[in-house]
């Protein structure tokens, strides 16, 4: 896979710290948005909000004839920018572990992957934070807490904890965070978008990123992907009423189904399929999704 790392130009901006530890925003500053998913971003904070600023990593052993050519030729403060972003960065996963996340492989691709690029610039200093922010057309970006977690709940009980996951669906693309979150824990990504324009949104922000194992799709996700069917793993990042049944039926025996389900309330429910017709349902959790919706648009 291609390194993911680097922080394209032209993405980068000025990240104050206290948009991790949640304080004092500067005067004119864009409010932190209330959107679904909120609700556990307010309990982690009334649990005395784990967010510390963050330490700078200590400089490692460097290689004999060490010379990271990139970062030489960047600006000054540039490369200021893209340290400050990777530091905050782990302080929110920090944050997402306090809150009882748990799996190494899903942090480490929380870590990962560059939440910023998904975010408009004029909410880019919210990127950090623990919540879900509006992408347009009234959806989400999902909160960074709640698309571990699903992630998390779908790799659950797999044998060999640190082997990834074969096939996986995702119902929702919307920016494309949680897809390229995906990516770094499954070997085949695909994921599906009903809205054009987000659809294409998630396409340009994951361009640079150069994930060579994800596959976007425009369509119906309530109809899942027949054609590659069954996956090892399916989450949707939008609450139905019920989960639909073709996405039941495209899940591999043994493997995990992680949604939302609900309108007003709702929860998050894991199905795994037991067996031919047999599937067995767990609730994890109350949650608050963007609804599920028929059709395109
Ligand atoms: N996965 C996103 C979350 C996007 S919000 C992230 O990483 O942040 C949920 C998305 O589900 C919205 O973009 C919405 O348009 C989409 N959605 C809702 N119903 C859908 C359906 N039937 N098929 C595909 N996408 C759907």
């Amino acid at each position: 896979m291609t390194d993911r790392s680097g922080v394209p130009e032209g993405k980068r901006f000025p990240l104050p710290l206290s948009s991790v530890t949640g304080g004092a925003r500067k005067p004119g500053a864009p409010a932190p948005v209330a959107t679904p998913q909120t609700a556990t971003q307010n309990a982690a904070r009334a649990l005395g909000g784990a967010a510390q600023p963050p330490k700078a990593p200590p400089p490692g052993p460097k290689p004999p004839g060490y010379a990271p050519q990139a970062t030489q030729s960047a600006p000054a403060a540039q490369r200021s920018d893209l340290m400050a972003t990777e530091a905050i960065r782990r302080a929110m996963v920090a944050r997402v572990a306090a809150q009882g996340v748990k799996d190494g492989a899903v942090l480490a691709a929380l870590e990962a992957v560059p939440r910023h690029l998904f975010i408009e610039p004029a909410l880019s200093s919210q990127a950090y934070i623990d919540a879900s922010l509006p992408i347009g057309h009234n959806q989400t970006i999902s909160q960074p807490y709640i698309v571990a977690r699903m992630i998390e709940a779908m790799r659950a009980g797999k044998s060999g904890a640190d082997a990834p996951l074969g096939r996986v669906l995702e119902i929702g693309t919307g920016c494309g965070y949680q897809a390229a979150v995906l990516a770094r824990v499954a070997k085949e990504v695909y994921s599906i978008e009903r809205i054009k324009p987000l659809h294409e949104l998630a396409k340009a922000n994951l361009r640079p990123l150069r994930i060579s194992n994800l596959r976007l799709h425009y369509g119906d996700g309530m109809l899942g992907l027949a054609q590659v069917a069954p996956f090892d793993g399916i989450i949707l990042a939008a609450a139905g009423l019920e989960v639909p049944r073709a996405l039941l039926e495209q899940l591999a025996i043994g493997a995990r189904l992680v949604a939302p389900v609900g309108g007003q309330v709702q929860r998050l429910e894991r199905i795994t399929r037991t067996g031919k017709s047999e599937w067995a349902s767990e609730t994890l959790e109350s949650c608050h999704f963007v609804p599920l919706r028929p059709g395109t648009v």
